[in-house]
């Protein structure tokens, strides 16, 4: 990467006070020793179009967009990567040499590391996905891709469900929020991608006894890094997988494309991000 462009980067979001992105980028760009900054940019949604198109002028590498904009940031890039295009989302933008702007969806390898790093095996059995927001579009995407053999989707609004189950096809099947409990018996993973167990809000209301031995509960939640149902499944001996590892993993592959270099995800990072959660 040239010398003279300034090396920026940044998340877009409304609110965004609360991100830990800037964290995570900015500790990277100093280890690698790029004179770089990666800056929180609060963008109202009305905004957004203004702020996107102002990338290239500012000389900006690319950004980050979290709530609410990551399907609406879609229809304001120049090319959109297909995964994302299936998906319906972006989180990832990044600057072409010739100023035009192409989204991409890292939040599925995010969520697909996260799993595999914590051991589990996602091929290897069905999968219940609780929530049907922007997260629970790339835990599908990611299930899909891994060969999930059986992908169930459950959601407080169950239309929401049966639309992603639409939109996703085979092997997405979408039950309702009443039944979620009546096959837990058969599931190999949980995983939460609604906003229940955040800091501020109650727990998810699930019992996962009856789980067999050996099956994982990934919370996508990390504010409190331990949510209530990671707590529940740590008691009743199933493994876990925390919602940091995904936040840690989908920042790899945006880092690398802004900047150039491959970050590692170390103990010492995954403190430093884990600080006062
Ligand atoms: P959305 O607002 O798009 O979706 C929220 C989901 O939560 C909906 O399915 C909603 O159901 C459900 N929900 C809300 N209240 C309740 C309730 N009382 N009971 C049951 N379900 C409820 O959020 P996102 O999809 O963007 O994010 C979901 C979670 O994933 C958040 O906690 C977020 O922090 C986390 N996340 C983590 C990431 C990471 O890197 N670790 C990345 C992205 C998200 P309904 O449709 O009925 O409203």
């Amino acid at each position: 990467m040239s010398s003279e462009k300034p090396l920026l980067a940044g998340v877009m979001g409304w609110p965004i006070h609360h991100s830990r992105s800037p964290r995570l980028h900015n500790y990277w760009l100093r280890q690698h020793r790029i004179a770089g900054q990666y800056m929180p940019l609060p963008i109202m949604p009305e905004q957004l179009a203004l702020a996107l198109r102002a990338l290239p002028v500012l000389g900006y590498a690319g950004c980050n967009l979290t709530l609410p904009h990551k399907t609406a940031a879609m229809a304001l890039m120049d090319d959109v990567d297909r995964d994302a295009q299936r998906i319906g989302a972006i989180n990832t933008v990044v600057v072409r040499d010739d100023g035009t702007l192409y989204g991409r969806n890292t939040d599925v390898e995010g969520f697909v590391h996260n799993l595999l790093q914590a051991g589990c095996p996602i091929s290897a059995g069905p999968a219940l996905v609780l929530g049907a927001g922007g997260a629970a579009r790339a835990v599908l995407a990611g299930l899909r891709q891994q060969h999930c053999p059986e992908i169930y989707i459950a959601n407080r609004t169950p239309g929401r469900a049966e639309e992603l189950a639409e939109w996703f096809g085979e092997p997405v099947q979408a039950i309702g929020w009443d039944e979620r409990h009546q096959l837990m018996s058969m599931m190999n993973l949980v995983v939460n991608a609604t906003s229940q167990g955040m800091k501020g809000q109650p727990a998810l209301d699930i019992n996962l006894s009856a789980l067999p031995t050996g099956a994982f509960v990934n919370d996508l939640i990390y504010h409190p890094l331990e949510t209530p149902l990671l707590q529940q499944a740590k008691k009743l001996g199933l493994h876990v997988a925390d919602g940091l590892g995904m936040l840690l993993y989908q920042a790899v592959p945006a880092f690398a494309a802004w900047f150039g270099q491959t970050p590692t995800i170390t103990p010492e990072l995954r403190c430093l991000m884990a600080e006062g959660l």
